[in-house]
């Protein structure tokens, strides 16, 4: 019998194929066709059944489905080093949201290409972003290569981008009709920036649109207790209680953050089925709090990870939030069983892909979509290899990332993007460094 030809064929070392049952493969074969996986298995079956052209040699490699981060700002890498070790409402009030103003899609589109590159070069494949001219990022993934979920941020008060809530949600629709042409690979998402940044029938009609579009609702939710006191102060009660009575807590509901929790309100985010991302990192550097991760796992809710924007983190890179996961989780309890490496993968792959409503990424398996990673188990820190999922959460720091794929198409292998060339990168980075001065002279000198 001759063998069934695909497009592609992975000899993988290792692979961790977080399927229902967790499966770790040795010496295994990946078969993928027009972006979907045929077939994963043993080598010597999957090579018999299978032949392909382009044949890719990762015996040396630890393979996994690709990892995603559930909540960025991409194009706040325009902004990564400029005001740091503050508290939030100042930095956001008196750092960040003064040079937001002044954003045009060129420094989007910039700083967009540098978040892309950096989170390509560190195994996520896939990014729900909240932030302003998503249009413009939508391209960029597009062009990068990338797998996103886009959500123009909404504000309870004119922008740049709309100056009333129809204009807004018009706007939200428009991008939304326009990613189509992008096929799966770049969709859209409902994005209120916050309880207290918006009003109630922001996110009631912000809401019933995501509903209307069957896509998700996402929005940063108890990040600190000042929140929560504003909250009572603005609307008579604390945020998740408002979201509740506004009818916008299910599970198509992405919750970020989510730190300054009661237990009622756990149990209340638990019994709607929504999401929750976490984002360690940039709750530990703007000193937010602990999101009380263990307690929502207990109570079976699915949560995922994200960076948050690379002004508060400083990074987009997930290896490292899954390590600041696992490890703050455990110091917080003082229980080192809380929060093992396994839950902290689930995290970044499998709950990800639910929390988004794509329960076709997350894992190796047949008919899911081949968005797929390797890391090379020759780099040092990687040696000697017991339990893959470990390595992966605290031995890891994503620089170890040597091959990546999104929908069976190869972005990245050994140094090399294959969308664009590093050199564009570099360019990207010196003019936003350039607007960046110009704009704080300008600022200065009330010009
Ligand atoms: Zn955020």
């Amino acid at each position: 019998m001759s063998a069934q030809h695909c497009d592609t064929l992975l000899h993988a070392g290792i692979v961790l194929t977080q399927n229902e049952k967790r499966e770790v493969l040795h010496n295994a074969g990946i078969a993928i066709t027009a972006g979907k996986i045929d077939a994963v298995g043993d080598w010597d079956a999957i090579s018999k059944e299978f032949s392909a052209k382009d044949e890719r040699d990762l015996q040396n490699c630890l393979v996994l489905p690709g990892l995603i981060n559930c909540h960025t700002h991409n194009s706040m890498t325009a902004f990564r080093g400029l005001a740091d070790d503050l508290p939030l409402m100042d930095w956001l009030e008196n750092h960040i949201w003064p040079m937001e103003k002044k954003l045009d899609a060129e420094i989007i589109q910039y700083a967009g290409a540098i978040g892309c590159g950096e989170m390509i070069r560190t195994g996520t494949t896939c990014f729900c972003d909240m932030y302003l001219h998503e249009d413009v990022t939508a391209k960029l993934a597009q062009g990068t290569g990338m797998r996103a979920v886009l959500g123009e941020g909404l504000l309870g008060f004119p922008t740049r981008r709309y100056s009333n809530l129809n204009e807004a949600l018009d706007l939200i629709e428009s991008l939304h009709l326009r990613n189509k042409k992008y096929g799966t690979r770049v969709t859209t998402c409902v994005a209120p920036h916050a309880v207290y940044t918006t009003n109630l029938e922001l996110l009631e009609k912000s809401f019933a649109l995501a509903e209307e579009l069957d896509i998700p609702w996402t929005v940063h939710l108890a990040e600190t207790t000042e929140e929560s006191a504003r909250s009572e102060e603005m609307f008579g009660c604390r945020p998740v209680e408002y979201l509740h009575r506004a009818g916008c807590l299910s599970p198509r509901s992405v919750l970020v953050h989510c730190v300054d929790l009661t237990e009622e309100e756990q149990d209340c985010i638990a019994e709607s089925g929504a999401s929750v991302v976490h984002n360690p990192r940039s709750n530990m550097k703007l000193a937010s709090g602990i999101s009380p991760v263990a307690g929502l796992l207990e109570r079976d809710v699915n949560v995922c990870l994200g960076t948050d924007g690379a002004a508060s983190n400083n990074g987009l890179n997930i290896f490292r939030e899954m390590k600041a996961a696992a490890l703050l989780q455990k110091v917080s309890t003082q229980d080192p069983t809380v929060c093992p490496a396994q839950t902290v993968l689930d995290m970044a792959t499998r709950n990800a892909a639910k929390a988004l409503g794509q329960a076709d990424l997350g894992s190796i398996a047949p008919k899911n979509i081949a968005d797929i990673i390797a890391l090379d188990l020759d780099e040092p820190a990687l040696c000697p290899v017991y339990t893959p999922a470990s390595h992966i959460v605290y031995a890891a720091g994503g620089q170890e990332v040597c091959f990546s794929m999104v929908a069976g198409e190869v972005i990245y292998s050994n140094g090399v993007y294959t969308h664009f060339e590093i050199e564009e990168l570099r360019e990207c980075s010196r003019r936003i460094a350039d607007w960046v001065r110009a704009e704080k002279v300008r600022s200065q000198t009330g010009a």
